[in-house]
């Protein structure tokens, strides 16, 4: 999950990362009191997941309360790459000397996390990567060896922060550690992380992603879930555990693992040229698919207003193909008259005469059986495509 930055200013405090005071809002009015409450000079800025607000216009400096609600009522409902802004931060303005950039990581490919750290901050880390790679510290961190206060001197001074600040962003960098483990974080970044006219480090930009496998161990992470733009299929998968992801097509997928699955979006896509169809969604019902969970997967599908066809993709493994079939004959039972769509099956694996014996003698008039991955793909696009 990823986190506004609000929410990642708010998360850097808890942990005493130094942060300035800010304060969502999501009208024009609110942003005005949150500003006169806060007192002086204060920046605007746009609540979007997605970087590059400054240089989009979404984030602007205001002088004043009212100027802050001028401020707000341009930037609220403003496009940013694609996302509508709802809320602004109103956060205190920082008279900045320099601008840094600091981000743990973490490095799925090396088994460990990284520290990227650089003088160079502000603009996008690619860009210094690019022109000054110089200035750009990349450290591998050992996740069972963490960060020592010597490991965090390293790190700052390899990133070229002068000699008189060493020591205070190696402390946020600490801490920063610090925060990335307790929360169970992916991605940390501090861009720009500031020094301040009168010396001090502070972090002006936060952008957190946390691990959804860790949430079990984080209760309180279920307040910072977008549920505004979640998708409401995808909402609705969710809440009955449901691995689907919505996707812009018109054949709806199911399969069992994720492999399988992803090859079959491929296969569709391919198979879907001709008519100018694509897949729906992603649906893994994974291993052990019961007739509730393919009733939960064929209801999602069919629910979505997209899908004109849906194309089941089964290969019987510990669920051989027969109990698949079964869950199918089952599923399509319980959904009764919400089953609207034409569906292709085919099944393949442990089982398998078995199991397209049990959908043939079931004879549902939606259904249609075909042998190979491929033919199937192609039955699917084109009743989709009709
Ligand atoms: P991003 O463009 O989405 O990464 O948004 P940022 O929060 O990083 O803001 C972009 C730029 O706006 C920063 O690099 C700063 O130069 C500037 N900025 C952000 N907050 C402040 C602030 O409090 N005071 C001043 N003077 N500039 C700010
Ligand atoms: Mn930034």
């Amino acid at each position: 999950m990823d986190l506004f930055e609000y929410q990642a200013r708010d998360l850097f405090e808890e942990h005493n990362i130094p942060v300035l005071a800010g304060a969502v809002a999501s009208t024009p009015e609110a942003a005005e009191a949150a500003a006169a409450k806060m007192g002086g000079k204060v920046v605007v800025k746009a609540q979007v997941k997605v970087g590059g607000r400054g240089k989009a216009g979404g984030v602007k400096l205001a002088q004043d309360a009212k100027d802050a609600r001028e401020k707000a009522e341009e930037i609220l409902g403003m496009d940013i790459k694609g996302h509508t802004v709802h809320q602004v931060m109103i956060a205190q303005a920082a008279p900045i000397a320099e601008e840094y950039y600091m981000a743990i990581l973490l490095d799925r490919a090396n088994r460990n996390f990284l520290v990227m750290a650089s003088v160079a901050g502000g603009m996008e880390i690619e860009e210094v990567a690019h022109t000054q790679p110089e200035k750009l510290a990349r450290v591998g961190i050992d996740p069972n060896v963490g960060i020592s206060q010597e490991k965090a001197l390293e790190i700052v001074r390899a990133g070229q922060f002068p000699a008189d600040i060493t020591k205070d962003v190696a402390d946020v960098l600490l801490k920063l550690w610090a925060a990335f483990v307790a929360e169970d974080a992916t991605l940390m970044e501090i861009n720009p992380l500031v020094k301040t006219e009168g010396g001090r480090i502070v972090a002006l930009d936060g952008k957190v992603t946390l691990d959804d496998n860790a949430s079990f161990r984080h209760p309180n992470h279920e307040a910072l879930i977008d549920h505004a733009s979640a998708n409401p299929l995808e909402a609705a998968a969710k809440e009955k555990n449901l691995n689907y992801v919505k996707l812009d097509g018109e054949v709806g997928i199911i399969g069992n693992g994720a492999g399988l699955v992803m090859s079959t979006l491929d296969v569709v896509a391919y198979a879907g040229e001709k008519y100018g169809v694509k897949p729906a969604n992603f649906l893994d019902i994974g291993g052990g698919a019961s007739a509730q969970v393919m009733a939960d997967g064929l209801s999602i599908i069919l629910g979505d207003p997209d899908v004109r066809s849906v194309f089941v993709n089964v290969f019987g493994g510990i669920t051989a193909c027969d109990a698949v079939a079964n869950g199918i004959v089952q599923a399509l039972e319980m959904l009764g008259s919400k089953a609207t769509k034409p569906i292709v099956v085919r099944l393949d694996g442990n089982n398998v005469i078995e199991g397209r014996k049990i959908l043939k003698d079931a004879a549902h008039p939606l259904v249609q059986q075909l042998d190979t991955m491929d033919g199937a793909a192609a039955k699917a696009a084109e009743l989709a495509a009709k």
